[in-house]
């Protein structure tokens, strides 16, 4: 059995509620174990600048309800090349870490597939991320939260647009995947979909519309992610004033943007969270490293990071055509 004396945690990339969650679990289930842990500050910026400091059980106390991430989070250019792992892999030596638990996106694991391969420190991912784009995972540590945050703003956006008999187009984020576009859109009612996995169709989305004011309904909610709002010019704006011009419906946009990232985080985020957590030092206690934990069927799994990266996931369309079917 290997003995693991010290790990090392880091959150990298953009920030998810529930990413606390997974630092205390992570810290609690290694003390359990009889290891330290060390927490790296700024994502990989931490290890390059040897900004560590030492994490004890009461030191992730209250976190396991807060959004954002008590280490900070950021992105790295420098940790990209083969030098600035290297030396990452060398502070990590001098500090004593041993392994680490990479807490991010598929950009992060990445980094932590080559701080394995090329530096020599077992590195672990965990799938943090609103969007619910990491392809190995059914399910990712924020999406539940960001999900819920985007139906509470919708909700309250429906009460206005039904005092006014206007028509509101919400974007929501993913740039990538529509994931929190298709579950919130549903959740809210809405009257349309746009997501990044199929092609915006104006006139479908208009005529969809106009169909549903023929038969008496006067407020309406359009779902945007916002992948496809970057995408054409005037963004959500644009969308909105499309659909005013064409049914004469009063028609505003509203972009929720970074709300979505904080609060928070669910049951099921901190849960998710935990148990992936915990799992991430079952690895790394046994010095297994270049692997991304994830959940598969409501089951804790992991994966080789390369493997992992190469997977393909793809939006339910399924449950795109019931939201169609529902939504007149
Ligand atoms: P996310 O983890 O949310 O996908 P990024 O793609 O911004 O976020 O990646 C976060 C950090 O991970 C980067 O700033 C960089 O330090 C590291 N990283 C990203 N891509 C790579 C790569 N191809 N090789 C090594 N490190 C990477």
């Amino acid at each position: 059995m290997a003995d693991v004396k010290t790990i090392g945690v880091l959150t990298s990339g953009g920030d998810a509620p529930g990413m606390n969650a997974a630092i205390r679990a992570v810290v609690r289930a290694a003390i359990k174990n009889g290891m330290k842990v060390k927490g790296v500050m700024r994502g990989y910026n931490g290890l390059l600048h040897n900004d560590f400091v030492d994490l004890d059980m009461r030191d992730v106390s209250d976190i396991i309800n807060r959004g954002g991430t008590i280490l900070y989070t950021a992105r790295c250019k420098e940790f990209s090349t083969e030098e600035g792992v290297r030396r990452a892999a060398e502070n990590c030596k001098a500090a004593g870490i041993e392994g680490l638990v990479v807490i991010g996106g598929d950009g992060s694991f990445r980094g932590a597939r080559d701080l394995t391969n090329l530096g020599g420190i077992n590195c672990v991912g965990l799938p943090g991320t609103i969007d619910n784009d990491i392809s190995c995972t059914d399910y990712t540590i924020g999406y539940d939260t960001a999900m819920n945050t985007a139906m509470e703003m919708v909700d309250k956006l429906r009460d206005t647009a039904q005092s006014h008999d206007r028509c509101t187009v919400v974007e929501v984020m993913g740039r990538h995947a529509g994931y929190i576009a298709l579950n919130a859109g549903i959740a809210v009612g809405a009257s349309y979909i746009v997501v990044p996995e199929k092609k915006l169709d104006m006139e479908a989305l208009i005529s969809k519309i106009k169909a549903a004011h023929a038969m008496g309904k006067q407020h309406f909610i359009v779902v945007v992610a916002e992948g496809v709002a970057m995408e054409v010019e005037g963004g959500s704006n644009w969308i909105a004033k499309e659909i005013e011009t064409a049914t004469g419906i009063e028609t505003r946009a509203t972009i929720l943007g970074h709300v979505q990232r904080g609060g928070n985080p669910t049951v099921t985020d901190r849960v998710a969270a935990t148990t992936m957590g915990h799992h991430a030092v079952e690895l790394l206690k046994e010095g297994i490293g270049n692997r991304v934990v994830g959940q598969r069927a409501g089951k804790v799994v992991d994966f080789d990071i390369n493997e992992a990266l190469q997977m393909k996931k793809s939006l339910p369309m399924d449950l795109y055509a019931i939201a169609d079917d529902v939504s007149f």
